[in-house]
């Protein structure tokens, strides 16, 4: 048997054991993990790395890259309403492409490998995706305070499904995006829910994420916004949640009962100071809890890594308790449970007839040693910039450093062109 790609002598995260391994892969699969010397079209040499699945980012906005450093150290509302909202307005396919770009060349260098994204343009984002060759579950953002508003966002969420859902050897999947609570009538959730119900597509939303949106929303319909997803029959399509920082213990059991998936966004729910979600609760009532980075500009990076750490030490503090969230449960959590949360199958570990989305990490940096626990290793000491080679479906699409699908340097020049464009328009 001749593989397409072959990683030569990698320690594997999932083994744990210090011991080196032959991957094979072929037709975009993890066809083999062993000891016997195995021959590929192509061979990478895997001395000194660990092999660790893609990262999975459960919720970001990616051209949101375009307004990195410019609007920090705000209140979630003032911050929208009053710098994001107006600079959102001038966005163009262009600058969503180049942002998009940006953003996806950042995720593959610090081995993320798959990315769930709500925004606008979502065409440009889904060429972005579709060019680089990285995983995307997209949803065109959807607000409206009424119904009329809100339909031509729906009309435009249903051609990026029909465009794009399962396109790229099904690299490419696509979600209705509600916004939030606070952005959609509760008339034009249920139209979304209908849309999706009648397409076969899931629901991506923000949901509860700050204590002002639970409250406003309770003075306005009585309800909590968990309530009120559930009430609009967004759940019954497929939820995956992004925030839910304030959950009482009835939202938890309705999550519970409708497989609700969340999104945890540790660093920008501290930047925004939204919160610390109850993640420990959550993972007790046996919910799915993957990670993400939210847009890079209440963050201010797509690393994945810092949100495994967060949310492992921030578990902990919220409990009072060290044993909360280990290092390999949040290091499930950037990567299978990411994959769960996305409702992508037979992705997020490195085992035989999954997905070949994974990342070499160099281990050669004195923050790799001494190799007591190697999820510890990556969870508390790696540096995302220890990954030196990322895959995507068998597809190299970093290698040595060097991105093999991108041109750097026009990505990181075109972006800054189109951001300074928008911030002079
Ligand atoms: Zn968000």
């Amino acid at each position: 048997m001749i593989y397409d790609v072959v990683i030569k002598n990698t320690e594997i995260l999932d083994k744990n054991d210090g011991e080196t391994y032959q991957i094979g892969i072929r037709n975009g699969r993890i066809a083999y993990i062993g000891k016997d010397p195995v021959i590929g079209k192509e061979t990478i040499d895997g001395s000194h790395h660990l092999a660790v699945s893609g990262f999975v980012n459960a919720h970001t906005h990616v051209a949101m890259t375009l307004f990195r450093s410019y609007a920090d150290d705000m209140a979630l509302m003032d911050w929208l309403q009053n710098r994001i909202w107006p600079m959102e307005d001038n966005l163009t396919n262009d600058a969503v492409y180049w942002g998009s770009l940006l953003g996806i060349a950042e995720m593959i260098r610090t081995g993320t490998t798959c990315f769930a994204d709500m925004y606008f343009f979502m065409d440009a984002t889904a060429r972005a995706a579709a060019e680089s060759g990285i995983r995307a579950v997209l949803s065109r953002g959807i607000t409206g305070p009424s119904l009329e508003e809100g339909r031509s966002r729906i009309a435009e969420n249903t051609e990026l499904f029909r465009n794009w859902n399962g396109h790229e050897e099904g690299r490419i999947t696509v979600m209705y995006g509600p916004h939030a609570p606070y952005t959609c009538s509760p008339e034009l959730l249920k139209a979304i829910a209908e849309e999706a119900g009648r397409e076969g597509a899931e629901i991506h939303m923000h949901l509860s994420e700050t204590a002002g949106e639970v409250k406003n929303c309770q003075n306005q319909f009585g309800k909590t916004p968990i309530a009120l997803a559930c009430d609009t029959g967004l759940m019954e399509r497929g939820l995956l949640a992004a925030h839910c920082v304030y959950v009482n213990e009835e939202d938890l059991a309705l999550m519970a009962k409708n497989h609700v998936r969340v999104a945890h966004n540790p660093q920008s729910n501290l930047k925004l100071a939204s919160g610390v979600a109850p993640v420990s609760s959550m993972l007790e009532k046996g919910l799915v809890v993957g990670l993400g980075t939210d847009g890079a500009s209440s963050n201010n990076n797509l690393d994945m890594l810092e949100e495994i750490r967060l949310a492992a030490m921030l578990a902990k503090v919220k409990t009072g308790n060290p044993k909360t969230v280990p290092a390999k449960e949040a290091v499930a959590m950037g990567t299978i449970q990411g994959a769960q949360a996305l409702g992508l199958p037979r992705m997020g570990a490195i085992r035989e007839g999954w997905k070949a989305d994974l990342a070499l990490y160099d281990m050669q940096e004195p923050h790799w040693f001494p190799r007591n626990d190697r999820y510890s290793l990556l969870a508390y000491a790696a540096d995302s910039h220890d990954v030196d080679t990322v895959l995507v479906d068998g597809r190299i699409l970093f290698r040595n450093r060097e991105f093999t699908t991108l041109d750097i340097e026009k990505v990181c020049f075109e972006a800054s062109r189109c951001a300074e464009k928008l911030k002079n328009h």
